[in-house]
């Protein structure tokens, strides 16, 4: 833990390491100042961790995604304004032990506003999704993270019927390999490596199991 730490300081990314989910909350609080526009990525780690309801208490102005009533457009444009937002909450895929941060999306709309936008942003990531490599990464996505999210989710696709992705049939494929359903949700694949801007991405890892 202590070198993925170090890799992660050394990556221009701030890290913090916490026991527990509570712990992670304690910290998030002070990461995040009354007043500041805040909003967040689709994440069962969130949700484990109670995000949404702290982000509705009303000392922070929420771009909130799962407002009731939005409509498509107003969501689109909601993940437009997200941009402006002061702090962007998410979790990752995967972190390496490099120091690097693994994210695979459908939309588009959480990989984007990691890489630029909003001024801070907060990833909180359980221990499970430390892995040795980016191939280690790749794989955890295409049997872990995409077909329980595609579960979840209610996409048809062949990770969701069969529990891994189509590509590992293929020990040639390459990491973008995948499916052809509409509702695929592995689009767009990010790396991030060494920052320019020192500190702008925190990442809280957890000492436990959380989300996929
Ligand atoms: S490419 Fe398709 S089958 Fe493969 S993990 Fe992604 S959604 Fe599932």
């Amino acid at each position: 833990m202590e070198k993925i730490l170090e890799n992660l300081k050394k990556n221009n990314m701030q890290p913090y390491f916490v026991q527990t989910k509570q712990e992670a909350m304690e910290l998030l609080k002070t990461l995040i100042q009354p007043g500041q526009t805040v909003s967040c990525g689709g994440s069962v780690t969130l949700d484990q961790l109670g995000v949404l309801p702290f982000l509705r208490n009303g000392a922070y102005t929420f771009l909130d995604r799962y407002a009731p009533g939005l409509t498509q457009e107003e969501t689109a444009d909601l993940f437009r304004k997200v941009f402006f937002a002061d702090v962007y909450l998410a979790s990752a895929n995967a972190i390496t032990e490099a120091g690097e941060i693994y994210n695979v999306d459908g939309n588009g709309n959480r990989v984007a506003a990691i890489l630029f936008g909003p001024k801070s942003v907060i990833l909180i990531v359980g221990k499970n999704k430390i892995v040795p490599d980016l191939k280690a990464a790749a794989q955890r996505v295409k049997a872990i993270a995409a077909p329980l999210n595609c579960k979840r989710l209610g996409c048809k696709t062949y990770c969701a019927e069969t529990g891994s992705c189509i590509s590992l049939q293929n020990p040639d494929a390459q990491m973008a390999a995948g499916c052809a359903s509409d509702t695929r949700i592995c689009c767009a694949y990010t790396v991030l490596s060494h920052q320019r801007i020192k500190n702008r991405i925190k990442v809280i890892i957890v000492n436990e199991d959380l989300g996929y």
